[in-house]
């Protein structure tokens, strides 16, 4: 195994300028636990850099990725435990206030959905990564046939965010802090190529976030 001249190089300029600058802040979150002001569920996308676009600093966000930002349905006990693990951890014991799952364009785990849902051949390639998509045949199926295919599938990465919200109440200990507002649960979608943000309101649509 040989360590990358990249991962020394930006770790050594890191250490002298990053490091050095929030020194304080690195020794005081050593010495008290976190408490993160929100959770953040995206996908692994390396596009998506949520603690720059939130301006998170140590201990602001407590972070869990998956392909395509997916929280699987109680149903599916086989997909669940690593996301939920996640979400027990931040809730329960770090009593996180905020859960936000954001999405995003050009999202390459809902194209490739997308794909795989509609043709249904059984690509033995990928055989983990079929097996996690499948969490998605629900959302697949409320695309609006009417929709071109660009839209349809901006509408999937949209509604996997809605659905992932809905499979979130179907876990009780989630579902009771939300209904005593102790948890507030936001939806969230950016688009990389513009850095816009729509967010989920009340009535399910995504609206523009100024
Ligand atoms: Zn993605």
């Amino acid at each position: 195994m040989e360590l990358p001249k990249f991962l020394i190089e930006r770790y050594q300029f890191w250490k002298k300028n990053t490091f050095e600058d929030y020194k304080e802040i690195y020794q005081q979150a050593s010495k008290t636990p976190q408490r993160p002001i929100a959770m953040i569920i995206t996908c692994c996308d390396s596009r998506i850099l949520e603690n720059t676009i939130f301006g998170g600093s140590v201990g602001d966000y407590f972070i869990h990725r998956n392909i395509a930002n997916i929280v699987p349905s109680k149903n599916e006990k086989d997909q669940n435990v690593q996301t939920l693990s996640a979400i027990e951890y931040a809730l329960k014991v770090l009593k996180t206030p905020n859960l936000i799952i954001l999405g995003h364009s050009n999202c390459g785990g809902v194209e490739y959905s997308y794909k795989k849902l509609i043709d249904k051949k059984n690509t033995k390639d990928f055989e983990y990564i079929n097996q996690w998509i499948s969490c998605l045949q629900k959302t697949y199926n409320n695309i609006p046939n009417n929709f071109s295919e660009t839209k349809k599938i901006t509408f999937f990465e949209q509604e996997n965010i809605r659905q992932s919200i809905k499979n979130l109440y179907e876990y009780d200990f989630i579902d009771k802090l939300i209904k005593e507002n102790k948890l507030n649960v936001i939806g969230l979608w950016y688009q990389i190529k513009t850095g816009s943000i729509k967010f989920l309101d009340n009535n399910s649509n995504f609206i523009d976030l100024n």
